[in-house]
């Protein structure tokens, strides 16, 4: 089966067709055969980009005024008889939608119907930087092709089995009663591919394993699965909360807001910002977000870039310690991500010292994994396992529209895990 996949932001459209089945996810033999995006929608140089496996990349610039006019393009191009991939639109079976929260209405993948589509537009309270934009794909996309499944899949879904212990925060009750204020968590379709695959790598059964998934990318969080679910996670409410990340904050104490509203006379928006784009990685050195720029200071020796550097690494170290503990112990830590896959240096940081949880790195696997594949780094003796596993999380939602169109999408919500309301 053909499913398109389609990730929408504010101002773009990622997208990719992805050939897979019940079958071939069994053998893990699904393929993409086209990935790309349009860029900056709503300005007179919008960019198409698509890249065919085998074939020069493909690039067309173009005024796309909003992301209807984006998913009509894609589809154009991925049926162009010289470009596309497909011989006409109507090839695709199934389109699989990325949504980011998901609240509490949705602990798995679902069909999308009217009433679906309802039920996220009351999410959009939750996440109003990201679910319009979801859902104004999603919308664009059902009128396109009326005539197949869409399957929308939630960042937020693979954490409701986490317990209300780890997820009610210690604010008055009537917070989430009435809004719904708890830890959510996100990155949850690929926390759940890499713990998977850690499983698979390591030829045993998941349900036997509690493993710690380290997602650092622009945006960083890392879960404890334990026998395959999802019992604690760093991001919170919003993806702010937890590790340091590129521009986020992460973790801080909650006094510092009002205190700096009143001490800096700062708006809310500007607190806003401060919290998400000027914080983080970026905030404490002053160099860049970007971890390729931050290693590279602190080989120049930049003191503040090597600051932030050792604060993100600790993090990470801290909540390996913690979710070790919430699990009762850890058989293996993974990392994904673009810095968890490319980064040997925080691999290295982030694990150093943990012999006493049974975490010994192989420096040398460490240091030459091979770019984008699954690979072992801890030495062969490694009480617990250390791997990089390179994230898929279009793979996961194809895979998961399969999964639900077939009946066979499990629900992550555990009965009996709710809070009382
Ligand atoms: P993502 O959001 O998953 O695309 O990850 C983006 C992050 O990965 C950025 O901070 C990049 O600097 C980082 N990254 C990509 N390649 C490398 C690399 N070779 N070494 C260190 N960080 C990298």
């Amino acid at each position: 089966m053909k499913v398109l996949v389609l990730n929408c932001g504010s101002s773009s459209v990622k997208f990719q067709v992805i050939e897979t089945s019940l079958d071939m996810i069994e053998a893990d033999t699904d393929r993409t055969l086209a990935r790309g995006g349009v860029e900056k929608i709503g300005l007179s140089d919008s960019r198409l980009a698509m890249e065919v496996p085998g074939r020069k990349p493909y690039q067309e610039i173009a005024e796309i005024l909003e992301h209807r006019a984006a998913v009509e393009r894609i589809l154009r191009v991925l049926a162009h008889p010289q470009q596309g991939v497909l011989s006409a639109a109507s090839e695709i079976e199934a389109v699989g939608h990325r949504m980011v929260h998901g609240g509490e209405k949705f602990a798995s993948s679902v069909l999308v119907t009217p009433e679906v589509e309802a039920m996220i537009e009351e999410c959009v309270v939750l996440a109003p930087l990201h679910n319009p934009h979801n859902l104004r794909g999603l919308v664009a996309a059902r009128s396109l092709l009326p005539n197949v499944p869409h399957v929308a899949v939630f960042d937020t879904a693979f954490h409701q089995s986490i317990p209300p212990r780890a997820f009610v925060y210690g604010l008055p009750y009537e917070l989430y009663t009435r809004h719904s204020i708890r830890r959510y968590g996100f990155h949850g379709t690929s926390h759940r591919f890499v713990s998977i695959r850690t499983a698979k790598l390591l030829g045993r059964p998941l349900e036997d394993l509690r493993i710690i998934t380290c997602h650092l990318g622009n945006g960083c969080s890392m879960a404890a699965v334990d026998r395959g679910r999802s019992v604690d996670t760093t991001m919170g409410f919003t993806p702010l909360e937890g590790l340091l990340m590129g521009t986020r904050s992460g973790d801080l104490d909650a006094a510092i807001l009002p205190w700096v509203m009143a001490m800096e006379e700062v708006t809310l928006a500007q607190l806003n910002a401060m919290l998400n784009k000027h914080s983080g990685l970026y905030g404490i050195s002053g160099v860049s977000s970007d971890m390729r720029e931050i290693e590279a200071a602190c080989k120049a020796g930049n003191k503040r870039a090597v600051l932030a550097f050792e604060i993100f690494c600790y993090r990470i170290k801290k909540y390996i310690g913690a979710y070790a503990a919430a699990m009762g112990g850890v058989d293996a830590v993974t990392f994904t991500g673009g810095i968890g896959e490319n980064s040997p240096l925080v691999r290295e940081q982030a694990v150093s010292g943990m012999e006493f949880l049974g975490i010994e790195l192989d420096q040398e696997a460490n240091r030459t994994t091979p770019r984008g594949k699954e690979t072992l780094i801890s030495r062969p003796g490694s009480r617990t396992a250390v791997a990089v596993i390179p994230t898929n999380e279009e793979r996961v939602i194809a895979r998961d529209t399969v999964r639900v169109l077939g009946g066979v999408m499990p629900s992550f919500s555990v009965p009996g895990n709710e809070a009382p309301r």
